[in-house]
């Protein structure tokens, strides 16, 4: 049975779905204002890896994950480049998409945009306010009383006044406690008119936090069985979220948090200010597709897939540090299961559960999505494959990899690809494809000619290149080391 963290309760705990067989998931998506980093990677790759293994393990799932197209961000991009908030969003939901298929990730079951559902928004704030847990300001916002609801701050286990240390209210805000937090804003003259609605409040649009209390009721129905969201989401967003659905419905916002960890880049984290930020495109696109005023960009497969290996190897609740070092080690252990489906064709294989290695995957898995102990196995399958030759070895390894979403390329397509983390060091430098071929013509005939160290010069060559090669009956093969 699949147990898992729970950030609730803080203990690991069966899933229990409402409605038997059907597990309903929303998971905080983004605010397009700008391209996905690497800390979106993570919590992309993380959840999708969670749906599909609930998928795999025969649930129904309903897997919503929102977007976030109105606050300020987006109307200072837009106001700044003076486009309509409608041209940002829709170019930045594409470029998403595009990073999320770099990654594999599978697209969400729905993908409710925040704009869509100001109306149900409107609701939850009419009934906080019937609640006594709302009101107006003098400035017209209308904010959340967070000291009338009792339960607030049992997501991060903190007490009101913990939160409140360190805490001052702006002296503008109207707010009556420094945790009070908007729930509705009011518009201000110099905003652009599509960022307004009618409201019983005035003009205005809706806060960050109450969006996502719509849209998860709207889509999924109460309790969810398992809300997630990245690691700095837990406060204030996942717990304002509590406050708002909790105090306008009662009963439960959520049965199971989860929440992955923080993707650090050389062990800091990742900010533009310390020059470390880093976003998907630049890291796994191909250099000469990548412009600023297009969404859709080349993806080098093989570093796109270390990427995702590089994230899915690791627990998704732990730290996950992004170095040179820890880059070159995940290509090269992805580089050993495709080797593995290289020298050994991999023949269709179903899974069947209870074979030790599929059972120990599914341990794994099951163990609050134990991935590092599901690779563990994908390795210890590749040493069995090579080691007996036996292609449906190397067929449950595939298709181990698969729920995982990895190992679906042609492995001698993905190992002739070139890498920045191999060997052969920086793309630019390496030779690219009509090069190799061209060098393993000549060298055929130079072999032809008897000028056997011409071809050995060749392959020396190649070789210092970081390509090695394969003479097989049918010709040579080469790949990038
Ligand atoms: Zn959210």
């Amino acid at each position: 049975m699949l147990h898992i963290y729970n950030t609730l309760s803080r203990g690991k705990v069966p899933l229990e779905p409402t409605e038997p067989g059907h597990v309903r998931m929303y998971v905080c998506g983004m605010t397009v204002y700008d391209f996905c980093h690497l800390g979106h990677a993570r919590m992309l790759v993380s959840f999708d890896v969670v749906q599909r293994w609930l998928r795999a393990s025969g649930y129904k799932v309903t897997y919503v994950r929102n977007i976030t197209d109105i606050d300020d961000k987006i109307i200072r991009r837009a106001v700044e480049t003076g486009r309509r908030l409608g041209e940002v969003t829709d170019f930045y939901i594409q470029a998403m998409h595009a990073d999320e298929r770099a990654l594999g990730v599978q697209s969400p079951d729905a993908e409710p945009r925040a704009t869509s559902h100001v109306g149900d928004m409107l609701h939850i704030i009419g009934r906080l306010e019937e609640n006594g847990l709302a009101y107006q300001a003098d400035n017209g916002d209308v904010n959340y009383a967070v000291r009338s609801f009792p339960g607030y701050g049992k997501l991060s286990g903190k007490s009101l006044d913990d939160l409140r240390a360190g805490e001052r209210v702006a002296v503008d805000s109207g707010k009556r406690d420094p945790l009070d937090f908007v729930l509705w804003k009011s518009a201000k003259a110099d905003e652009p008119p599509e960022s307004k609605w009618e409201s019983p409040y005035g003009l205005g649009r809706p806060g960050w936090h109450i969006e996502c209390s719509a849209m998860s009721k709207s889509l999924l129905g109460l309790p969810l069985d398992i809300h997630g969201g990245g690691p700095d989401l837990k406060f204030p967003h996942h717990e304002n979220e509590i406050a708002q659905t909790e105090g306008a419905f009662g009963g439960q916002l959520a049965n199971v948090w989860m929440h992955c960890g923080p993707l650090m880049v050389d062990s800091d984290k990742m900010s533009k200010s310390l020059g470390n930020f880093r976003t998907i495109r630049e890291t796994v696109g191909v250099g000469t597709s990548l412009s600023p005023s297009s969404a859709n960009y080349d993806v080098n497969a093989r570093e796109a897939e270390m990427l995702r290996f590089f994230i899915v190897r690791n627990h998704y609740r732990s730290i996950q540090n992004y170095t040179p070092d820890n880059l070159r080690d995940a290509q090269s252990a992805l580089d050993r299961l495709y080797q593995t489906l290289h020298n050994v064709p991999a023949a269709p294989v179903h899974i069947d559960w209870a074979q030790p290695a599929a059972k120990a995957f599914r341990d794994a898995m099951d163990d609050d999505f134990n991935t590092s102990g599901a690779v563990a196995v994908l390795f210890e399958l590749a040493n069995e494959a090579n080691r007996s030759g036996s292609a449906q070895t190397s067929g449950l390894l595939q298709a181990l990899g698969a729920v995982l979403g990895l190992l679906q390329t042609d492995p001698a397509i993905y190992l002739q690809s070139p890498s920045r983390f191999t060997g052969a060091g920086q793309v630019a430098e390496s030779l690219d494809a009509n090069a190799i071929e061209g060098l393993i013509q000549a060298r055929a005939e130079a072999k032809k000619q008897k000028q056997f160290a011409q071809a050995d010069a060749i392959r020396e060559q190649l070789r210092q290149a970081g390509i090695e090669l394969e003479d097989k009956p049918g010709g040579t093969q080469w790949r990038r080391v």
